[in-house]
């Protein structure tokens, strides 16, 4: 009897304390009653205790932000390793989650805590790191987290308290990936570049209309993501997440915009994800991605435990699709590597069909259109308590709008520091200059260009016309030989192409270019300019033309520039982009 009372004793101790260790593994929002968020500091003493408490994880920072906090990321693998080249041996896929670019949208940052500690501490989840190991950033952008409070999202149901949108620097990380002037980016990018992640799952949450679904999610399969790839994600990837999100109770439907906005009913839209975004950037790199969207007026609990599931979802569809996915990618990277990906034009910005629809069932919930007394407006009023199926266009059909020619090789001055810096830490490969060299290439001029008002993302952006000449240039001795014929090649024409959506160009890194530095005096051009039009009759007949279908020629200072820039003493690289090429 005395016996069996201590075995008892010594069992439910061990009860106590096992109840002990699990409770003292609850992550902050879980011990919130799911209703509140961890700041920074509180994330990551809890990735801390992970990384001391586990072998399989390694914690690394990417870099400083700009107020000077860390930005941590966490490497799960089965066997601790922490380096992409060992892992990649072992012939593990490496799988990126991302929270918090927009840390309003905090979601993904607690299901990924509840996960890692799922995995790692209490052994649930089992089989999730056999093919797959992990890279988890809980916060990327960390100064925007920390700019907390009750009243940063104004649609949105909760956490109690979150971060904003922001970065310090009042930049949008999700449209950075590409001009990459954030700091954060600029560590991102090195990081990316480091790992190519094989998948890589970013973690939002979205504004807009009410419906039924928890949660939307984007994949690439618009046109800017290798066609393998693409079809993969369509026909398996998709198919098996939505039965999977089913199976745990979920509803998801594909991340889209309304023809109207807010309306349902007015048609759904849908197009191709810019490498400006994660997973348009993912699919210029020949990386396939799912940007998640739960839904803002959903409460906390039912939204982390969505994103929660989805990227365990995922990772089970990645653990059995591993070898799949491994071919699809290198056969994509090959082919955007081969002498034949230059001969089709590459489509650098694309548009969806406004007339090409096919109809689906979209859940929503009834509402009621309201014309407001206050705006004039209108507005809608849903009642979540009214579940309604409706049957509405659905606008996916999406062609590319530009496309460019590839050369065999841009070359980039050397003293465009910037832009070389920037295109190595999109981890574009280049060749350096010996000696100066004059080199016959192709020159873009511009024949136009004009300023946005208005600044976006801290710039004025520029769009162009332009005309390609043949010429002799100097370049001096460390410019830049980027060859087209690389992995990265579609990145480097998105930079470089000035017509491309999201070039350097048109973010404005080049508007010096635009801008005319030296000028005649009228008594030097006026008698020149005489001269020149004796001289030369076709040239006569140009001005003319020009005065007469141009009314803002129509003053003295516009007509002696006109001459100006076509005498000899004109600035031969004024409106001329630096950037050669060579086809
Ligand atoms: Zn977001």
């Amino acid at each position: 009897m005395k016996k069996s009372i201590t075995y008892s004793l010594i069992f439910f101790s061990l009860l106590c304390s096992l109840n002990v260790l699990s409770q003292d593994w609850q992550t902050f929002y879980e011990k919130s009653n799911y209703l509140r968020t961890p700041r920074y500091n509180e994330t990551v003493e809890y990735c801390e205790r992970l990384d001391r408490a586990s072998a399989n994880i390694s914690m690394i920072n990417l870099g400083k932000s700009p107020q000077g906090r860390d930005i941590p990321m966490l490497i799960v693998d089965k066997d601790g390793l922490s380096n992409p080249e060992l892992i990649r041996n072992k012939g593990r896929l490496v799988v990126l989650i991302q929270s918090c670019i927009h840390p309003g949208e905090p979601d993904g940052k607690d299901a990924s805590l509840m996960l890692l500690r799922d995995i790692i501490i209490d052994k649930k989840q089992k089989g999730l790191l056999d093919k797959v190991s992990l890279l988890v950033i809980p916060i990327f952008n960390v100064d925007g987290h920390e700019r907390f409070g009750a009243y940063n999202r104004i649609n949105q149901n909760g956490p109690e308290e979150m971060g904003w949108r922001t970065n310090a620097l009042n930049l949008n990380l999700n449209r950075d990936f590409l001009k990459a002037e954030a700091p954060e980016m600029k560590h991102w990018l090195k990081m990316y570049n480091t790992w190519l992640p094989d998948f890589f799952i970013d973690i939002h949450t979205t504004d807009g209309a009410d419906y039924q679904y928890q949660l939307t999610y984007d994949i690439e399969k618009y046109g800017n993501l290798d066609s393998g790839i693409s079809r993969w994600l369509n026909d398996i990837y998709e198919t098996r997440l939505t039965k999977g999100m089913i199976d745990n109770g979920y509803l998801i439907f594909p991340y889209v915009q309304f023809r109207k906005w807010h309306d349902p009913r007015s048609g759904l839209r849908k197009g191709a994800a810019s490498p400006l975004v994660s997973t348009g950037y993912a699919a210029a790199q020949n990386r396939p991605a799912v940007l998640v969207e739960t839904h803002m007026l959903k409460d906390y609990k039912t939204r982390v435990s969505a994103a929660y599931a989805l990227v365990v979802e995922t990772l089970k569809i990645l653990n059995h699709q591993s070898e799949t996915v491994k071919t699809l990618i290198s056969m994509a990277d090959k082919s955007t590597e081969s002498a034949n990906f230059r001969k089709e034009p590459l489509p650098v910005s694309f548009t969806t069909s406004k007339s090409d629809s096919i109809m689906v069932d979209f859940k929503g919930f009834e509402y009621t259109t309201q014309k407001s007394d206050l705006t004039g407006g209108e507005w809608f009023k849903y009642d979540p308590t009214k579940p309604v199926i409706m049957r509405v266009p659905f606008f996916a059909k999406v062609k590319s709008e530009k496309t460019v020619k590839l050369p065999q090789f841009y070359i980039v001055p050397v003293e465009w520091t910037d832009v070389i810096n920037k295109l190595q830490l999109h981890g574009v490969s280049m060749q350096e200059l010996g000696k100066d060299s004059m080199i016959l290439v192709t020159v873009t001029h511009f024949k136009d260009a004009e300023f946005s008002k208005e600044p976006n993302e801290g710039r004025h952006m520029v769009s162009v016309t332009t005309e390609e000449r043949k010429e002799l240039r100097l370049y001096r001795e460390g410019s830049q030989i980027i060859p087209v014929n690389q992995r990265a090649a579609k990145i480097a024409a998105f930079l470089l192409e000035p017509t491309a959506s999201g070039s350097l160009v048109e973010w404005g890194f080049f508007n010096a270019v635009f801008e005319q530095k030296e000028y005649s005096e009228t008594y030097v051009m006026e008698p020149m300019a005489r001269e020149m039009l004796a001289n030369d009759p076709q040239l006569k007949k140009e001005f003319e033309e020009t005065v007469k279908n141009n009314p803002e020629y129509n003053n003295q200072w516009t007509m002696l520039n006109w001459f100006y820039n076509r005498s000899k003493y004109s600035d031969l690289n004024y409106m001329v982009y630096p950037v050669g090429k060579v086809y």
